[in-house]
């Protein structure tokens, strides 16, 4: 059995308190998937010279001002150290410089979703950090390099936000920079357009504006490149904040 990989939003560090239609789908996505035998997430909280992999379990609280009891929220998965050690290999054998960290526990944007899909926490789970140099194109080969992990029972996750613009003003609706850039978004996974999608920078309408950094939107580059070219479904599309798109999506069946 081949699993997905996925690309979730996770928002505000209050989606795991709040509800609203992004955490009423996180809710719904274990019970939509085969088990997994452990979890590797890629995180746009967790950026490194070179990749590592986190083999520490601290829950990191990493935002500030936010209400006290998302302060007291912990995930306590077990350490996949072995798919670390194979995730590792993988990547040395594609010639992508990663290190194991022994001490770097899960950051939100590890755990939000995690609480909200498998609230459990009894699925073995490792983190993986973006590369601070990295380009899109390094972050999708870093992906593709992690692909074998696929049929060995790991879920691959992409952990961001689909926009992320922290400066845009709360309005009712979302702007039209943030719906053109989804309309693109949307477009190109269902067209199978890797090629477009790594150049999203110079390519996307009002990319700079919908990602002024682009550590949110790189989560998404190593999961669609662990897909290995498996069509891409988008599993939910919601807004918050006027213009932080939530979308899923999970590449191969
Ligand atoms: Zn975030």
């Amino acid at each position: 059995m081949t699993l997905p990989a996925l690309f979730l939003s996770h928002g505000a560090p209050t989606l795991a308190l709040m509800k609203s239609p992004a955490s009423t789908f996180l809710k719904s996505l274990a019970g939509n998937l085969p088990r997994p035998r452990a979890l590797l997430v890629v995180s746009a909280h967790w950026e490194e010279t070179q990749v590592a992999l986190g083999l520490g379990t601290d829950t990191i609280h990493d935002f500030y001002g936010f209400p006290q009891p998302l302060y007291r929220l912990q995930y306590p998965a077990a350490v996949a150290g072995d798919v670390a050690e194979r995730a590792l290999q993988l990547l040395t054998e594609a010639q992508i410089g990663a290190r194991l960290d022994p001490a770097r526990g899960r950051d939100h944007g590890v755990w939000v979703p995690l609480m909200l899909a498998w609230p459990k926490a009894d699925i073995p789970l490792v983190p993986l950090s973006l590369t601070t140099s990295g380009s899109s194109a390094d972050h999708f080969a870093i992906g593709r390099a992690l692909a074998p992990l696929r049929d060995e029972g790991v879920l691959i996750i992409g952990s961001g936000s689909a926009t992320h613009n922290l400066r845009a003003k709360p309005t009712p609706a979302p702007a039209e920079w943030a719906t053109e850039f989804i309309e693109w978004l949307d477009r190109t996974l269902e067209a199978g357009d890797d090629q477009a999608l790594v150049n999203w920078q110079h390519v996307a309408p009002f990319a700079k504006t919908n990602h002024p950094t682009i550590e949110h939107f790189e989560p998404l580059l190593v999961a669609r490149g662990a897909a290995d070219g498996a069509p891409s479904r988008r599993l939910h599309a919601s807004w918050e904040f006027g213009s932080m798109s939530m979308n899923a999506y999970a590449f191969g069946s």
